[in-house]
């Protein structure tokens, strides 16, 4: 997976997953790699929490790689080069100090990563 942000609409389906891939029977094995902004372990980890104001830890399900601006990495057939932009509404916290938004050299760049 790859998290251009951490707005809600756009991560807050993987506590689902993290719970099938923890608990069922038949899920696959093995981590999954999940690239994403600074902050992006602590937001997955609140949102998965079983009680409020505690953090899950999903190391066990999910492998968190972090963005950064600048650089490029591979994402399968695609070359990830992650950039900052302003995309409202501005983080309030420092456990989301920027907006770092993946592109992608193919047409997968996402919708809310424009400057
Ligand atoms: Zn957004």
């Amino acid at each position: 997976m790859l998290l251009s942000h951490l707005h809600a609409d756009h991560c807050l389906d993987i506590p689902g997953l993290l719970v099938w891939r923890r608990y069922s029977p038949n899920a696959p094995t093995g981590r999954v790699p999940v690239y994403g902004p600074a902050g992006t372990a602590q937001r997955l980890g609140v949102a998965s929490a079983e009680v409020a104001g505690e953090v899950d830890d999903v190391s066990d399900t999910l492998d968190i790689r972090p963005l950064s601006d600048g650089g490029t990495f591979r994402f399968g057939a695609l070359t990830i080069s992650p950039s900052k932009v302003d995309h409202p509404p501005k983080p309030t916290d420092s456990a989301s100090p920027a907006t770092p938004v993946a592109r992608s050299s193919t047409r997968a760049t996402p919708a809310c990563a424009t400057r």
